[in-house]
């Protein structure tokens, strides 16, 4: 028997036609650089969205699947540009704008940007990349900080002017591309992810299930979760697609700052990572008291939220949801929710039910395996590789050849995370294989920077491992032998690193001993390292 069903392709651009038909009126609030708010609406996003598609294709020639970029904050421009872009039948690609000048080079080379679209504020940055890429992509500004456009540059709104009701969406099969975000590598240069508009609509559909993200038409959400890393979590779809209010920080991300749009435009919901998370904290115990419209739901991601976090924000209305994810998971993998069977346990109880990564989301499967190959049994305690399949996960990475290592050999994609599923299926992430450090929710490759330390002439050999820290989460400590007779120090070192990291990647902590310790083929015993300065907290400012 054949299904009856209509074969209708998902596309993003039915979620932009829904916000404008359905919510016209809802507002998008954007901060920008000089603190004042920009208010418009989903009517305007659509219509300023398809404005830019008709640019792209007409003014610039833009074909379906070449890729555009956007260096972007998070406003509402940049919505348009997460609508327009796709709606070009192009592929947006959000540069993530604290890499390196050299990273950012490689990025717009590895997705080939056709044309890319710069925040004013982010010329610095970019004008630093230029000298270092072949083929430079057209350069559209736009004027975020509200100041004209630099002489020499062309500037966005005139770029998208013009009348676009009669622009009419090019075909598409719902496996094309519709955008792409670069990961960190371990070793070497980042690594795209490219997602199609079938596994964006689906991941958007599911993350709204109340159990999961829940955003509905009744939400005012605070996307801080920056658009260049992991489509912000996918909200500018969802939140879009549901018509929730969204409001955006721009490039203001301290507490109060954060608070202050909390109370003012009346939030419901928010995500950011663990940082964040303890900056809000931190801010609401010093005082004075602030005043929300009703409890806020808080996603949280990126890295692990503990218990006394969870614990901490309740006291102030504040009730996170434990989420994991990754880029390549689009990024909605697993979410921590209790269950009717829960409402026995006392508050503290719960919240370590809470601080667990949680049940996987509808259509996401996941699996452990051990070292050697076979799956862990799901009892709480015996930990493997964190393994997970689905249709919003990615199979492989952009100009990259298959690689066992990061697909295995039957389809999944191993996570370099290390975790134990209870026998209800709630996963907990124990540890991490990847040679990563993250700080502050972005990636510091702990591998180019012993690369890097180790072309210090004074230096024999160097491991870099990650600690703790009160508010970055982890941050990269360097541990150093000197070559016979030489006595550099860590401030050598970082001076010598300086050109070659962004600034915020640079490590503060040096440790100085005889030897690394090694395994019997020669490895670096990094586990052995961590154990070694567990206790070390880091000294970054
Ligand atoms: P990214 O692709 O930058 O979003 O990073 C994904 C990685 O962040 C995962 O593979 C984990 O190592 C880590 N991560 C994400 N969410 C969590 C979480 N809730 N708890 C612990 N680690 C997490």
């Amino acid at each position: 028997m054949q299904s009856t069903m209509m074969r209708v392709p998902l596309s993003t651009n039915a979620l932009l036609e829904r916000a404008g038909r359905y919510f016209a009126t809802r507002e998008v609030v954007s901060r920008r650089p000089d603190k004042s708010l920009h208010r418009t609406t989903y009517g305007d996003i659509r219509r300023r969205a398809r404005q830019l598609a008709k640019a792209l294709v007409e003014r610039a020639g833009i074909r379906p699947g070449d890729a555009v970029a956007t260096l972007q904050w998070n406003h509402a421009a940049h919505l348009e540009c997460y609508f327009g872009i796709p709606a070009a039948g192009a592929v947006l690609h959000t540069v993530n704008l604290r890499l390196s000048p050299e990273d950012v080079a490689y990025v717009v080379a590895d997705a080939g940007d056709r044309l890319i679209i710069v925040d004013d504020v982010m010329l610095p940055l970019w004008e630093r990349v230029v000298p270092l890429l072949e083929v430079v992509p057209r350069v559209v500004v736009h004027a975020f900080s509200g100041q004209p456009v630099p002489a020499g540059y062309e500037d966005y709104e005139t770029f998208i002017a013009g009348n676009a009701e009669d622009y009419v969406y090019p075909a598409q099969d719902e496996n094309d591309a519709v955008a792409m975000c670069h990961t960190s590598g371990t070793t070497g240069r980042p690594k795209g992810v490219v997602y199609s508009h079938r596994s964006m609509v689906l991941h958007a559909l599911a993350s709204c299930a109340s159990d999961l993200f829940g955003t509905s038409a009744s939400d005012n959400v605070l996307v801080i979760t920056p658009m260049f890393h992991a489509n912000a979590w996918a909200m500018p779809y969802s939140a879009t697609m549901v018509g929730a209010k969204m409001v955006f920080p721009g490039p203001h991300m301290a507490g109060p700052d954060l608070l202050d749009l909390m109370e003012g435009e009346r939030i419901s919901l928010t995500l950011g990572v663990p940082t964040i998370c303890n900056m809000i904290l931190q801010v609401l115990q010093a005082g004075p008291a602030r005043t929300f419209a009703g409890p806020i739901r808080m996603l949280v991601g990126g890295a692990a939220a503990p218990v006394s976090l969870i614990r901490g924000l309740d006291g102030f209305g504040i009730h996170i949801r434990h989420a994991w994810g990754m880029t390549e998971t689009s990024p909605l993998g697993s979410v921590s929710y209790t269950r009717p069977e829960d409402a026995v346990l006392d508050a503290e109880e719960q919240a370590k039910v809470r601080a667990l990564q949680g049940t996987a989301s509808p259509m996401v499967e996941m699996r452990i395996i051990d070292e050697a190959g076979a799956e862990c049994p799901w009892d709480g305690t015996t930990s493997g590789e964190l393994q997970v399949r689905g249709p919003w996960i990615t199979g492989g990475y952009h100009n990259l050849p298959p690689d066992p290592e990061k697909i295995s050999a039957d389809g999944w994609l191993r996570t370099g995370d290390v975790a134990t599923i209870d026998p209800i299926g709630r996963m907990r992430i124990a540890d991490r294989t990847k040679d990563l450090i993250k700080s502050g929710g972005e990636w510091i490759s702990s591998v180019e920077l012993e690369n890097a330390v180790m072309g210090h002439p004074a230096i024999a050999e160097a491991a870099v491992v990650a600690i703790a820290h009160p508010k970055w989460d982890e941050r990269p400590l360097v541990v150093a032998v000197r070559k016979p007779g030489c006595d550099v120090t860590g401030d050598d070192i970082r001076q010598y690193l300086a050109p070659h990291f962004a600034r915020w990647q640079l490590p503060d902590d040096y440790a100085f001993i005889d030897a690394i310790p090694r395994s019997s083929t020669g490895k670096f015993l990094k586990h052995e390292l961590r154990r070694q300065f567990a206790d070390m907290i880091s000294r970054t400012p």
